[in-house]
């Protein structure tokens, strides 16, 4: 079969592999769409910790089941399935707290176990068993399933920084994220969603998000126009959804008493020290929280809102490949041409 093999640090091609086994407790999948993320570009860029080359990547996926393991039970060839890439013990401290996403165990697909740049993967028994296999509703189309990640993690986020009803929220960030960002927000309710982003090609392509007030931040005081958009009182939800310490301490100028402050996007490793006036926090009595990543109930959910037509997710994608040309695709991710970026390794 044909996958895309990361060999090592910059070192990324399509190559014809062997076809993996189906274990008796496992699913094969035949991949029909996986989306390109921004961490995808990062693996290639900078490699990871957590992979050790050879490894197919790709963490967005989702299928049609080819073979399922035969102690396996509850799946059926030729289901339409979407699959979540993080795979908690169901074990630990904190997976029986419901706490997924703070396994101490934690793998994920396409970091320890190959991902879906290929055309077969098999999903491990691990995640067949904590509930990470899901069957795609009848109405949604497997290149918006293959967005379910992305927007369970943005789910994860507002559950835990509690977008308002009538409230105002920041998005910090105009890429594919924040653009869910501001959908989630506003299907939670929220009365004026700000959106600022430093590129002027990303805050042209954020339109899609919808927001009520574009920052150009690298024009504008982005906190001083935020105090001017809330009549002085600021916002009650900030979500930094990019990888800038500078944002995240803006952030905490942006957010206004009793408000919340998530920092979604993670900053690149050795450079993760920022400067916070701590005073803001102290005497605003605001909660600065982060988030990464998702549980299985957050894919789940994900699903729901997109077969329901709660958040459009398919408007997201700019830009489609083949398998064989995927050096393309990460080229479009990794210059910020376009949003999402499917890969279709079932159509040669
Ligand atoms: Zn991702
Ligand atoms: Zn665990």
């Amino acid at each position: 079969m044909q996958a895309v093999v990361l060999e090592d640090i910059h070192k990324l091609s399509v190559q014809d592999v062997e076809m993996p086994e189906c274990p008796a407790d496992a699913i094969l999948v035949k991949i029909e769409a996986c989306a390109i993320c921004a961490t995808d570009v990062k693996v290639y860029r900078y490699g990871h910790k957590l992979i050790r080359p050879p490894r197919i990547t790709g963490h967005e996926l989702t299928g049609t089941i080819a073979e399922v393991g035969k102690e396996l039970k509850g799946y059926q060839e030729g289901d339409r399935v979407a699959v979540a890439p993080a795979v908690p013990c169901g074990e630990c401290y904190y997976c029986r707290r419901g706490l997924q996403t703070m396994c101490a165990n934690l793998t994920a697909i396409g970091y320890h176990y190959d991902g879906g740049f290929a055309e077969y993967m098999v999903v491990p028994p691990r995640a067949v068993g904590n509930d990470c296999v899901n069957i795609l509703p009848e109405n949604v189309s497997f290149e918006d399933a293959a967005l379910a990640e992305p927007l369970a993690a943005v789910l994860n986020c507002q559950e835990i920084s509690r977008v308002n009803l009538g409230g105002t929220v920041v998005v910090i960030g105009g890429g594919p994220l924040g653009c869910l960002h501001a959908w989630i927000a506003r299907a939670h309710g929220a009365a004026k969603i700000i959106m600022t982003e430093l590129s002027p090609e990303r805050l042209e392509l954020s339109a899609i998000a919808e927001a009520d007030v574009y920052i150009n931040a690298s024009q504008d005081d982005s906190v001083k126009r935020v105090l001017e958009e809330t009549g002085g009182r600021a916002a009650d939800v900030v979500i930094v959804s990019c990888s800038s310490g500078r944002a995240q301490e803006q952030a905490v100028g942006m957010v206004c008493a009793h408000g919340r402050v998530n920092f979604f996007g993670s900053l690149p490793k050795g450079n993760s020290t920022i400067n916070l006036d701590s005073n803001l926090i102290h005497y605003k009595e605001c909660f600065v929280a982060g988030t990464h990543g998702s549980a299985p109930r957050h894919n789940k959910l994900s699903l729901k809102l997109i077969s329901k037509g709660i958040t459009r997710v398919g408007n997201l994608i700019t830009h489609r490949f083949r398998l064989a040309k995927f050096l393309d695709g990460i080229a479009v991710v990794e210059q910020g041409k376009g949003l999402k970026v499917i890969i279709s390794p079932a159509k040669r």
